[in-house]
C-alpha cells in the first residue's frame, strides 16, 4: 500500500501517518523528520535546510525529490510506505509519479486531512515533540502522561522552532500558495480522499482504515 498523507502544516499528518504505518508496517517516511535529523547531525543538507524552515519556507525541490525518490527503493518499502510532508509542490509530485513509473508502480491513495486555518493556528501552537524519537504531542488535545516528557523514550519535549507564531502564518501562506495545488493534482489522477481533520484523533484514524481497507 503507497500513501500520501496531504494537508496543511500541523493538520495532524504526522500523527495519522506513524498510527498507520504501525498498523500496516509499512515505513513512514517524513521530509520533515529527515531535515531535522540532518540539522541534528549538522550535516551539509541540515545546514542548507535550516536556512529556509526556519523562515517558514520550503526546502528548494532540488535538495528534496532525491531524497525520497532514493528512499523509497529501498527494500522495506517492497510492500508499501506512507509519506508525509511530500510532495508538498507540483514538481515534486511529478518526480514522485515519474520515479514510480520507472519502478511500475504508482501511488494507491492521497488522504487529504482536511483542517481550517482556524484550528491549525492552535494546534501548532500547542505541538510539542521529541527531538530523539520523533513522538509528537499537544499540550491539550494529546497532551503526553508527565509533562514535557516523552512517553515514548523519557526525552525532553520542545516546541519547535518553526512553530513558533511568526512562522505558523508564512508556512500557511506557503501551504496554500504550492502545497494546496496537489489536491486537484491527485483528484486527477483519481486517487484523492478526504477526511474531515477536526475530528478527534481517533474519529480521524477510523476514517482513514476504512479508506485503506
Ligand atoms: P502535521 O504532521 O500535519 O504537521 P501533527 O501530526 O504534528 O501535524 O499534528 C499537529 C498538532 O496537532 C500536534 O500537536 C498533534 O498532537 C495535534 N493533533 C494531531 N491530530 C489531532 C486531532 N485529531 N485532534 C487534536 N489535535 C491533534
Ligand atoms: P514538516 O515536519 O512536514 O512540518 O516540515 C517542516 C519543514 O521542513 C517545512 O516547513 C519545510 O521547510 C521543510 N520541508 C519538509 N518537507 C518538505 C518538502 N517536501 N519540500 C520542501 N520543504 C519541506
Amino acid at each position: 500500500m503507497k500513501i500520501i498523507m496531504l494537508g496543511a502544516p500541523g493538520a495532524g499528518k504526522g500523527t495519522q501517518a506513524k498510527k498507520i504505518a504501525e498498523k500496516y508496517g509499512i515505513p513512514h517516511i517524513s521530509t520533515g523528520d529527515i531535515f531535522r535529523a540532518n540539522i541534528k547531525n549538522e550535516t551539509e543538507l541540515g545546514k542548507k535546510a535550516k536556512e529556509y524552515m526556519d523562515q517558514g519556507l520550503l526546502v528548494p525541490d532540488e535538495l528534496t525529490c532525491d531524497l525520497v525518490t532514493d528512499r523509497i527503493k529501498n527494500d522495506d518499502c517492497k510492500n508499501g510506505f506512507i509519506l508525509d510532508g511530500f510532495p508538498r509542490t507540483i514538481p515534486q509530485a511529478e518526480a514522485l509519479t515519474k520515479a514510480l513509473e520507472k519502478m511500475g508502480q504508482k501511488m494507491d491513495f492521497a488522504i487529504d486531512v482536511d483542517v481550517p486555518d482556524s484550528a491549525i493556528i492552535e494546534r501548532m501552537s500547542g505541538r510539542r515533540a521529541c527531538l530523539k524519537c520523533g513522538a509528537t504531542y499537544h499540550i491539550v488535545t494529546i497532551p503526553p502522561k508527565q509533562e514535557g516528557i516523552c512517553d515514548n523514550c523519557g526525552a525532553e519535549l520542545v516546541q519547535r522552532d518553526d512553530d513558533k507564531p511568526e512562522t505558523v502564518q508564512k508556512r500557511l501562506t506557503v501551504y496554500h500558495d504550492q502545497t494546496q495545488p496537489l489536491i486537484d493534482y491527485y483528484k486527477n489522477e483519481g486517487i484523492l480522499k478526504t477526511v474531515d481533520g477536526t475530528k478527534d484523533f481517533e474519529d480521524v484514524f477510523t476514517a482513514i482504515t476504512e479508506i485503506l481497507s
